[in-house]
């Protein structure tokens, strides 16, 4: 029973709910939470249920499918059986599994979660590390004046459906960590997610001081010091914590840079392990790690004053690490020598990893942008930073309706495996199909909203009781959904641009329309706050008052209500800000259509045939003037596309131009952007790859053969030696081949690839290598090829790159000399 309730493959498999319902319906149907069902029922009550011959076999069968479920064969283990990979950590500062473990703020903690279930789901062995936040991130409460109140409940860990880590003797387990100030304590619990487990830190530790048991209280709150704090706990007691344990993966997944310090600690533990130098190590640990980064503008990378990082860090670097804590702020340093330079943690990110993607296609592209300055006189294209599009965990975001019709054409395991011939079992489905389910997901939105409404919209202030207008949500109405971080860079108003274009559209009887929205702004954005204000304003006004609704405190369990409700998702961020954007994937499976800026994934996903899009491709930063088109574009698409399509019916009463977007968006998109194919992806172009090079390195060092170490020494120190002679590049007519010579300097010529280079035509590369030919005096080298060049021959030019098995290239050796 205890190992059911807290399983939490609970939030998305639904078997075991007949169980629960069995033994309190009450508590059940009011929380939806197994592990308080369980253990907020009153002793003698449970024991009752637990007599009942129906509950039993409810328990008996339950544990039966849980059996079955752990020991079937998994998509990883029938493709893999004798891959190399024996485990990956996934850090991530958040995690959004379900609202009964409330340690996330949105979509950074989405992508995590949803990772880690779809990799249950599919077999590949991932242990995650994250914070246990006594408050977890702000609730929010709506005043009168349309203010937004940060409250800060408290998480009880006996009410989270965890566990402390215990120790062989069942005593709790405490990881000890030596600081300059002294001992500290960090406290462990564990999760458990179908196959995976996730580790929790927290400092709340009673013999802790005080200023040691806050660090884990809040997420995102606080100023720069207690990040760093919370970033040294997750990375390095992180790290260390799985050590402890026993665990020895192959992979580390830095989701985000907050985590990067778990690459340093890693390299600690492994030169332990060895019983080599610290530097040595950090290459054997490189090889293994993989950072994902999420941010799409400069100002979104941590970045810390160096004096706080040596105020904090002396002590661990010099003393741990064996590392001058100069040579330690050069990790997260562009330029080493610049001691004003502040200490970014996706720098350090970066020198820790062999791989490192973006969230979307286009998100890669901005990312190389970012990184470029790391790789000096590269190409941007060649910027080591390619990407893996986001995608949800769609059995955690469906509808009942959606998830009965999705097992009627495709079965109950169907994101369990490659869904293949996904798509077709959808485009079989009939319009009729199509629109009941969308009719039956919206009413349940709205009765679940009618539910919930008085408590979630009233606040008790100086003058009594007030709440936010309830409105009177129809059935019939097209619902447009909004609900994400109220951010400038997201433009919560901007559909408020021409409030009364805006309110002619909401009044018109004919063709009922009714926006639902939801959002936090954090704490100290005063400009996202005002964006709320002049939403609940807005739907206080009379003429339009029920049609538009806000909704306090944006969490989870809403997402969930809303995603599977609404039939349009809104969103418009500011091109190229919003790195992917996940909540419009979460409509997919649910029928839900997208209109959406051309940002993030819909950049990728967006065709005529599945939604609609904003925005002409480009940026326009913050220019107002641009605001003002797209505003008029959204009118615009709204008035002359959307409500048309949505309300022209046939005799049956269905809309078939909006059906036949359905049946699209449903089945060419779900498959696509979800968190199944991220993590196929992630698994089959990273983690595979990346296991086999660790294994090589770490192998390679115990035979202490000549090894990439020395070699990227000598990279190092020879690069300024290399030497380009002359090159000669002959009329395509001559009938002679592109010849050079070289002067390779101190470094071995086996470690350089000479290469003609030209720029790309319509994307396609153009990079011509040269083969050694001939040793000629003095050191020269000449080089040749006969490969015929495409394009003009004025198009080239030569560079030497370097090149070496196992190396990761650039990033390890961001080296480049051209001929011009
Ligand atoms: C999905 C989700 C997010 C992320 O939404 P975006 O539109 O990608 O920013 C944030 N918060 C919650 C509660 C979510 O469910």
């Amino acid at each position: 029973m205890k190992i059911l309730a807290l399983d939490l493959h609970w939030t998305w498999n639904h078997e075991a709910d007949l169980l629960w319902q069995s033994i309190n319906p009450d508590l059940w149907e009011k929380t939806r939470n197994p592990w308080i069902t369980l253990t907020r029922t009153p002793k003698s009550d449970l024991a009752a249920a637990l007599s009942d011959p129906d509950t039993k076999a409810l328990i008996k069968a339950s544990m039966a499918r849980r059996k079955y479920e752990l020991e079937r064969r998994t998509w990883f283990t029938q493709k893999y059986p004798e891959s190399s990979l024996s485990e990956v950590a996934y850090f991530s500062m958040e995690f959004m599994l379900s609202e009964a473990l409330p340690i996330y703020s949105g979509g950074l903690g989405n992508v995590a979660a949803d990772q880690l279930k779809a990799a249950s789901d599919l077999g590949v062995p991932v242990v995650a590390v994250g914070l246990l936040y006594a408050q977890g991130y702000f609730r929010q409460e709506i005043t009168p004046e349309g203010t937004q109140k940060a409250l800060y409940p408290f998480n009880d860990p006996a009410h989270l459906p965890i566990q402390p880590v215990l120790t062989p003797d069942g005593e709790w387990f405490r990881l000890s960590v030596q600081t300059a100030t002294g001992e500290i304590w960090l406290r462990a619990w564990k999760a458990v997610i179908g196959r995976a487990t996730l580790y929790l830190l927290d400092t709340n530790d009673p013999s802790n001081p005080p200023a040691i048991r806050c660090i884990t209280t809040q997420l995102y709150g606080g100023d720069a010091e207690l990040r760093l704090r919370q970033e040294m706990v997750l990375g390095i007691g992180g790290w260390r914590l799985l050590h402890v344990l026993g665990h020895r993966p192959e992979i580390c997944h830095l989701n985000e840079g907050h985590a990067a310090f778990a690459a340093l600690e890693r390299a600690r533990c492994i030169a332990e392990d060895l019983n080599i130098p610290f530097s040595q190590a950090q290459i054997i640990a490189r090889a293994g790690t993989l950072f994902t980064t999420h941010t799409a503008v400069p100002a979104g990378f941590d970045l810390f004053p160096p004096k706080l990082i040596e105020s904090h860090l002396t002590f661990y670097s010099e003393e741990r690490l064996g590392l001058p804590i100069q040579e330690f702020l050069a990790l997260g340093r562009l330029n080493p020598e610049n001691t004003d330079e502040f200490f970014n943690m996706a720098y350090l990110a970066m020198k820790s990893s062999c791989a490192v993607n973006g969230v979307s296609q286009l998100h890669g592209e901005v990312s190389r942008s970012l990184f470029a300055p790391l790789f000096p006189r590269w190409p941007q294209r060649e910027v080591p930073v390619s990407f893996v599009t986001n995608g949800v965990h769609t059995p955690t975001w469906d509808s009942v309706a959606a998830d009965d019709l999705w097992t009627r054409i495709a079965g109950k395991g169907r994101w369990q495996g490659t869904l293949e011939g996904l798509g077709d079992a959808v485009r079989h489905l009939d319009d009729e199909s199509l629109w009941q389910m969308r009719c039956a997901s919206r009413r349940g939105l709205l009765q679940a909203l009618s539910e919930e409404l008085p408590s979630r919209q009233c606040t008790v202030g100086e003058d009594g009781l007030w709440c936010l207008p309830t409105p009177a949500l129809r059935p019939d109405a097209l619902t447009i959904g909004f609900a994400r971080r109220f951010a400038t860079y997201k433009r919560p108003d901007l559909i408020l641009h021409d409030e009364e274009r805006l309110v002619r559209l909401l009044k018109d009887e004919n063709r009922p329309v009714q926006i639902i929205l939801a959002g936090k702004a954090h704490p100290k954005d005063m400009e996202g706050q005002a964006m709320i204000t002049r939403w609940v304003n807005f739907c206080q006004r009379q003429d339009i008052v029920g049609k538009v609704v806000f909704l306090a405190d944006y969490d989870m369990a809403l997402a969930q209500k809303m995603v599977q409700g609404v039939d349009l998702w809104l969103n418009t961020p500011r091109r190229p800000w919003e790195a992917s954007g996940t909540s419009g994937m979460k409509v997919l499976v649910n029928g839900g259509l997208n209109l959406s800026e051309r940002d993030g994934w819909w950049a990728e996903a967006y065709t005529p045939e599945v939604g609609w899009a904003l925005g002409d491709g480009l940026e326009h930063g913050g220019d107002p003037a641009f605001d003002h088109t797209d505003a008029q574009e959204l009118y615009r698409l709204l008035e002359e596309h959307v409500l048309p399509e949505f309300f022209e019916r046939d005799e049956q009463g269905i809309p078939r131009a909006w059906t036949a977007k359905i049946r699209e968006s449903m089945a060419r998109l779900t498959p696509d952007f979800s968190a199944n194919r991220t993590v196929r992806e992630y698994t089959e172009t990273f983690y595979l790859p990346l296991s086999e090079r660790y294994r090589e390195r770490y192998q390679i060092d115990r035979c202490s053969a000549p090894d990439i170490f020395d070699r990227s020494k000598m990279l190092q120190a020879g690069w300024s030696s290399l030497r380009i002679g002359e090159v000669v590049i002959p009329d395509k007519e001559s009938g002679k081949s592109p010849h050079a010579f070289i002067h390779p300097g101190t470094i071995d010529p086996k470690l350089l690839d000479v290469q003609l280079y030209a720029e790309p035509i319509e994307e396609k590369a153009r990079i011509v290598p040269l083969h050694r030919t001939e040793d000629l005096q003095d050191g020269w080298i000449a080089y040749e090829t006969d490969v015929n060049l495409e394009g003009e021959i004025s198009d080239y030019t030569l560079r030497i790159i370097p090149v070496m098995d196992g190396l990761c290239v650039p990033l390890e050796a961001p080296f480049i000399l051209w001929q011009r």
